[in-house]
C-alpha cells in the first residue's frame, strides 16, 4: 500500500472470486441511445483486467435519481448492450429479484452489471442493510468511480468497510493525477479558476490561495474581483455582493504570497449572443451598457508567459463564455499554451469540470494534458481540499 490505498496490484489471486466493482455507468442518453460513452470506456481497465484475470465481475453502479423507487427509465437494463459494445465481450444484467440466483450461475471471467443501486432508498443513505444486501454477492470490493466518490453512500463508501477494498486503475489514475497536482505538486504551481459565479467556487478559491503560487481567475468570476477593485463592469454577470469575500480572498493570496491574475484587458459586448459586435478594451474603459466576456488576448498572452515559469497547472473553469462565439478565444489560447507546455514536458496539467472538459475538447487539447478528470462534484470537492469519504473509506477500509 504505497499510497494509502490498495490497488489491483494487491488484490492476490481473484481468480474464481466474486469481485464487486462499483463503476459510473450514469451516461447520457436520447432516444434509448448512449450519447457519450466517455464513462462507460473509463471502465474498461479495471473490468477487462479483472474479467482476465478469471475474476466474477460484478459491476455496481447507480442510474439517474429514481430516489429509491424502481422504474424501468432508470433500469440499468438499457445500458447492458451498450455497455457489452464497448468492452467487445457479452455482459450479462442482473436484477435485485433473483440477484443470488442469478450471480451463483456466473463462471470466471463473467462480467455482469447489476441493478441501479439507486433502486434501494437506502443506498444514498448508506443504510447498513443495503450494505449488507450488496456485500453477500462479493468476496472483494473495488472502487472504480472517482465521481461517486464525494458521496457516502452503501455502494461509494460502506462496502469498503464491509469488503477487503480496492482502488480499481481509473481510481487509481484520477487519484494519482491529483496527488500530483495539489497534494505533494512541483512549484511553482498556476491554478486557473473561472467559470460563471464566485458563490460556486468560493472554497476552490479559498483553498487555492494557501496552496498555489499563481491564482489566474476568468471568466464571470474575474468580474466580482474586478468590481471589488473598483473597476466599473457595466452590465457584465457580477456578484456584487461578494466585493467584501473577494477582497479577503485577495489579502489572504497576499499573506500566502500567492500572486492573483486579473484579466487587464477584456472582450465586450452588448448583447449576449453568437458573433455580436465586440470591443476589446482595458478594463477601465468598459461602458456601461457592455458585458465582459472573454478575458482579452495581451491578458492571455501574458498569463502564457506565467505557465512557462511553472512546472505544474490545475485548472478548472472556462475564461470566457466559450459556448458562445467568439468569447472561447482566451479559453482556447491558454489551453493550447498548457497543452504545448505539457507536451514539451515541462509542465504537469491537470484540468477538470463539465464545462472545462467541453472546452478542453473544442479547443482540441484534452488529449495533451497530463490527466483531464470528467468528474464534476468530485473533482470540485477535491479542489476545496475537502476529504472524499469513498476514497477515505479505501484508505481505512
Ligand atoms: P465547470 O463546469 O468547468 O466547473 P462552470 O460551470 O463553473 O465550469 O462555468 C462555466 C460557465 O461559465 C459557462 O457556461 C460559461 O459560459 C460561463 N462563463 C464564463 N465566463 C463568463 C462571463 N464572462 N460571463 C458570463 N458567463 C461566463
Ligand atoms: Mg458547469
Amino acid at each position: 500500500m504505497v499510497r494509502g490505498f490498495k490497488t489491483l496490484d494487491d488484490i492476490g489471486e481473484v481468480s474464481g472470486k466474486r469481485v464487486l466493482v462499483r463503476e459510473d455507468l450514469n451516461v447520457p442518453m436520447a432516444d434509448g441511445q448512449v450519447t457519450d460513452d466517455t464513462r462507460l470506456r473509463a471502465t474498461l481497465a479495471t473490468v477487462t483486467e479483472l474479467a482476465d484475470r478469471d475474476a466474477i465481475v460484478l459491476v455496481l453502479a447507480h442510474f439517474g435519481r429514481p430516489d429509491g423507487v424502481p422504474s424501468p427509465g432508470m433500469s440499468l437494463a438499457q445500458i447492458v448492450r451498450p455497455y457489452a459494445q464497448v468492452l467487445g465481450r457479452p455482459v450479462r444484467y442482473i436484477d435485485w429479484e433473483g440477484d443470488t440466483a442469478a450471480v451463483a450461475t456466473l463462471l470466471p471471467g463473467d462480467i455482469a452489471v447489476l441493478e441501479n443501486t439507486r433502486f434501494f432508498g437506502g443506498e444514498e443513505k448508506n443504510d447498513p442493510a443495503v450494505v449488507e444486501r450488496f456485500a453477500a454477492l462479493g468476496d472483494l470490493y473495488v472502487n472504480d468511480a472517482f465521481s461517486a466518490a464525494h458521496r457516502a453512500h452503501a455502494s461509494t463508501e460502506g462496502l469498503a468497510h464491509r469488503l477487503p477494498a480496492f482502488a480499481g486503475r481509473a481510481m487509481e489514475a484520477e487519484l494519482d493525477a491529483l496527488e500530483k497536482a495539489l497534494g505533494d505538486p512541483e512549484h511553482p504551481v498556476a491554478a486557473v479558476v473561472g467559470g460563471a459565479k464566485v458563490s460556486t467556487k468560493l472554497d476552490v478559491l479559498k483553498h487555492l490561495v494557501g496552496r498555489v503560487d499563481h491564482l489566474i481567475i476568468g471568466g464571470g468570476m474575474a468580474n466580482t474581483f474586478l468590481a471589488a477593485r473598483g473597476v466599473g463592469v457595466g452590465k457584465s454577470l457580477c456578484e456584487h455582493d461578494l466585493a467584501g469575500t473577494a477582497e479577503e480572498i485577495m489579502a489572504a493570496a497576499d499573506r500566502a504570497g500567492c500572486t492573483v491574475h486579473l484579466p487587464y484587458d477584456v472582450v465586450v459586448a452588448t448583447e449576449f449572443r453568437a458573433n455580436p459586435p465586440t470591443r476589446t478594451v482595458n478594463v477601465h474603459e468598459v461602458a456601461a451598457d457592455e458585458m465582459i466576456l472573454d478575458v482579452g488576448p495581451a491578458a492571455v498572452e501574458a498569463l502564457g508567459d506565467v505557465l512557462k515559469t511553472c512546472r505544474t497547472l490545475v485548472w478548472n473553469g472556462p475564461l470566457g463564455a466559450f459556448e458562445t462565439p467568439p468569447f472561447d478565444a482566451a479559453t482556447v489560447a491558454l489551453a493550447r499554451t498548457a497543452a504545448a507546455l505539457t507536451k514539451e514536458g515541462g509542465l504537469t496539467s491537470v484540468a477538470g469540470g463539465g464545462d472545462t472538459v467541453a472546452a478542453l475538447n473544442q479547443a482540441g487539447v484534452a488529449d495533451d494534458f497530463t490527466f483531464v478528470s470528467t468528474a464534476g462534484g468530485a473533482f470540485l470537492e477535491w479542489m476545496e481540499g475537502r476529504e472524499l469519504p469513498g476514497v477515505a473509506a479505501l484508505a481505512s477500509g
